[in-house]
């Protein structure tokens, strides 16, 4: 049981608003897989999961780690298992994850294995590498591939897949139709050689949004279910889910002349009431957004950040915020919030989210708006 008063409450109506907002995007037919590596971009794969599980057809994770924690938390929908690493291949049959098999090493130690056991049928996906070169077979390596999968029965290719480099940016417009074309291709040869069907995806969230028309037979939804549509005008479509909360754990009344916080980087001019929260870097917030750079909300007023980020605290100033030990402060409860404080820390929202740590206690709620 986790007692932190620095609480992240994930907003299932919002979560669910997000998802539906996507799903109007597509054909009805058009299957959808939620993102929820890295716990839930920084809340909880878990009860995302549980939550989303009547919802979508397939989840994905990172790591196989994080596919086990969902089958121990009783999950059934089926998980694809995007960077599967040999020595992690018994547990994912073990706990019925599907990997991504994206080179030859990884590809024949799953066929050894599955040979091996045996297995029948196992749902195995294969990516491409289309022009981002971080994971997939190369379009020239369909012989070799088909001349192993005709050889056995042990699994069944799910779904061929590939990833975009910057679906976002439509400067790289030509870059992205040229991968989707590459992929559409890349498929083909693959069915005509393999005999069967297997489902196509290449959409992220913001592939969605600018390439519809690409989403095949599934798409791959992880920001955009947390609010993030990559660009403005999306994301004012979408709601926040992620919202951070904690409590003024003291007060100081600080004389001109005296400090705050480490190194003293705080000097008071004047008279100044300072509130200390309980939550650091250690929780997620990066030390750029000390020393006035960042903010919180207290009674509906900005609190900015004064000093330096402590590990397990802030200190903000209050002087002209009516306040107590024990009210609540509101560190971040919308996009714009969100977006403020990426931007301030030099990043984007994905590590912004993500970065919220594992001491901070998570709650799902749903309920009336
Ligand atoms: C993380 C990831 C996604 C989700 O991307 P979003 O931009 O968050 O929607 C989709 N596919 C792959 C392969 C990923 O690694």
């Amino acid at each position: 049981m986790n007692n932190h008063v620095t609480v992240l409450e994930i907003d299932g109506n919002a979560l669910q608003h997000n998802l539906e907002y996507f799903k109007k995007k597509l054909q009805p037919e058009t299957k959808i897989l939620a993102v929820v590596k890295a716990f839930g971009y920084g809340s909880d794969g878990v009860q995302i999961a549980q939550f989303l599980a009547d919802k979508v057809d397939y989840f994905a994770v990172a790591y196989a780690v994080e596919g086990i924690a969902l089958r121990e938390a009783g999950i059934k929908t089926p998980i694809l298992v995007l960077h599967p690493q040999t020595p992690n291949l018994k547990s994912i049959i073990d706990y019925k994850l599907e990997p991504n098999l994206y080179n030859f090493k990884i590809f024949n130690a799953f066929l050894k294995l599955a040979d091996e056991i045996p297995l029948m049928n196992y749902p195995i996906h294969i990516k491409f590498n289309t022009g981002l070169n971080r994971l997939g077979f190369w379009h020239t390596d369909i012989p070799k591939i088909i001349t192993s999968l005709k050889e056995t029965n042990h699994v069944k290719v799910q779904s061929l897949f590939s990833h975009l480099a910057a679906s976002e940016d439509v400067e790289e417009q030509d870059f992205t139709v040229n991968q989707i074309n590459n992929f559409a291709y890349t498929a083909q040869q693959f069915y005509k050689h393999l005999g069967y069907e297997p489902m196509l995806h290449i959409l992220n969230t913001s592939g969605v949004v600018n390439y519809a028309k690409a989403q095949f037979d599934m798409v791959r939804v992880g920001i955009g279910l947390y609010g993030f549509g990559n660009d403005e005008k999306e994301t004012a479509q979408l709601k926040n889910t992620h919202n951070l909360k904690s409590i003024i754990s003291q007060i100081h009344l600080i004389e001109p002349g005296e400090t705050v916080g480490y190194n003293r980087a705080f000097v008071a001019k004047k008279p100044t009431k300072s509130a200390t929260i309980p939550v650091g870097h250690a929780d997620g917030l990066s030390r750029k957004l000390g020393n006035k750079k960042g903010f919180v909300i207290i009674n509906n007023q900005k609190a900015k950040i004064i000093g330096n980020v402590c590990m397990d605290m802030i200190m903000v100033d209050v002087t002209k915020i009516d306040c107590k030990e024990g009210d609540e402060v509101i560190i971040f409860n919308s996009q714009d919030m969100l977006q403020h404080i990426a931007d301030v820390s030099e990043t984007i929202v994905y590590e912004t989210l993500t970065a919220i740590s594992q001491r901070v206690s998570k709650i799902l709620k749903q309920g009336k708006d």
